[in-house]
């Protein structure tokens, strides 16, 4: 039976946490959205329901995360962490308050630790506020994002603006005297009243510690970071046993195959160093405007070549390039115009036997995975850094899938990948 049920107000933050908990011991299994009532539970430590619920209106992101915190519940974990992201990406209007609020409400626990803090991607709390890097979180760049505009720092303030409840602190020089201490003083605030606590941490020594003094909490809200202390907890009472490889996958015979939709830096430098080694396609939309066209071409060029060495097919070009497409078909179009040309290749591929494919493009996985209609990922072993081989299922055929965000990963990752399945 599970133990830790996760709800992640995104797709790519929620693989990101689905890594955390695998490396620190915890079988992990991501599913696309809150499952129906009724539909079987994974065998799996964790389980994350990964939503789209960071922008939702109001009403949506709550409705959503309360339906996936009910069928945790019914999965029989033992313990609910709601995941947003490390710079706390929200509106005064919401949606972290609504929703946490939502949840601490269906849990009757009155309380909840919040803690953003990602030491190993910058992200640290000191006094309540924010910092990336050096910089407060408002001067980060942060301050100009297009749909979540961060322009406080302190985020007892930004939490207490977005609840009915009111925010407290766990200053630094508590939290790094350890869990005993922090327990204290989130049990103290809870007796004052508070909802909240904003929870200092600069360290993963810091983040364990937290971990540790929230054990009986029902409820964590976070980032990733956050969850590095919370298998050991199950480990301590005897829940979890402790696994040599959590993030174990089967091997799937089956061609390899690389789609790559990003036009990030370092998804073209990875293209550049693939394409020396396996056979490369670059589609040209350009010349072919044509969604079904540019499919058909792409599937009759790997006919015949799919097989032990993986092939690459990138609609991915420099930013001259996209501007030009842009410029002749607008640029929603244009995006959309790839993405469902990509998504029909990953379909057709699969109708040919692929059964290990990376993705490259957080909107083009998203694509890809819709098409191919991917209900669950197991969690495998990491590539890179936040990028892990997952075994896909759903109403296709059960397949390793590794959906990469465009920025990740290093020059050799395609390589890499498919040097660590084995599928190559
Ligand atoms: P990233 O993770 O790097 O942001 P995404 O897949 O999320 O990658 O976004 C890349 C977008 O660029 C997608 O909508 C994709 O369809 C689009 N795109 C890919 N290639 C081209 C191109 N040659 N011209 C214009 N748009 C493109």
């Amino acid at each position: 039976m599970p133990l830790l049920g996760c709800i992640a107000d995104d797709f790519t933050g929620a693989t990101d946490l689905a890594s955390t908990l695998v490396r620190n011991g915890m079988r992990t299994v991501q599913v696309i959205g809150a499952p129906a009532p009724g539909d079987p539970v994974p065998d799996a430590d964790a389980i994350i329901v990964a939503l789209k619920s960071r922008t939702a209106p109001v009403a949506q992101a709550v409705s959503e995360s309360l339906a996936a915190l009910d069928w945790l519940k019914s999965a029989g974990c033992a313990q609910f962490f709601f995941k947003y992201c490390s710079t706390f990406d929200s509106t005064d209007e919401g949606n972290i308050g609504p929703v946490a609020d939502a949840l601490v409400a269906a849990l009757g626990c009155g309380f909840a630790l919040a803690c953003p803090a990602f030491p190993v991607n910058g992200r640290s709390i000191y006094m309540g506020h924010l910092f990336v890097g050096n910089v407060l979180l408002n001067e980060s760049g942060m301050q100009n994002h297009p749909l979540t505009p961060m322009t406080d720092a302190n985020l007892v303030r930004v939490l207490g603006r977005q609840t009915s409840g009111t925010v407290g602190l766990v200053p630094f020089a508590t939290v790094e005297q350890g869990a005993v201490a922090t327990r204290r003083a989130m049990t103290a605030l809870k007796e004052q009243g508070h909802r909240y606590a904003i929870t200092d941490a600069v360290t993963d020594a810091n983040l364990r510690a937290i971990g540790e003094a929230a054990e009986s909490h029902a409820l964590l809200t976070g980032g990733s970071g956050i969850a590095i202390g919370l298998p050991e907890n199950f480990r301590r009472a005897g829940k979890l046993a402790v696994q040599a490889n959590p993030g174990a996958l089967p091997d799937i015979a089956g061609h390899a195959a690389v789609l790559a939709g990003s036009c990030s830096r370092a998804t073209l430098f990875q293209i550049g160093r693939a394409r020396e080694v396996v056979p490369t396609l670059q589609l040209d939309a350009l010349a072919t405007p044509d969604a079904a066209a540019l499919a058909q071409q792409a599937l009759a060029w790997a006919d015949g070549k799919l097989g032990a060495v993986p092939v690459l097919i990138a609609a991915s070009a420099p930013p001259e390039q996209v501007a030009a497409l842009q410029a002749k078909l607008g640029r929603e179009a244009a995006g959309t115009l790839i993405e469902t040309a990509m998504a029909a290749i990953a379909e057709g591929l699969v109708a040919r036997g692929v059964r290990n494919l990376v993705v490259a493009g957080g909107e083009t996985s998203g694509a890809v995975a819709m098409k191919l209609g991917v209900r669950s990922l197991r969690i495998g072993a990491e590539i890179d850094p936040g990028v892990p081989w997952t075994l896909a299922e759903g109403s296709g055929p059960t397949m390793k899938l590794a959906l990469k965000s465009g920025n990740f990963g290093a020059p050799d990752f395609f390589l890499k990948a498919f040097a660590s399945t084995g599928a190559a």
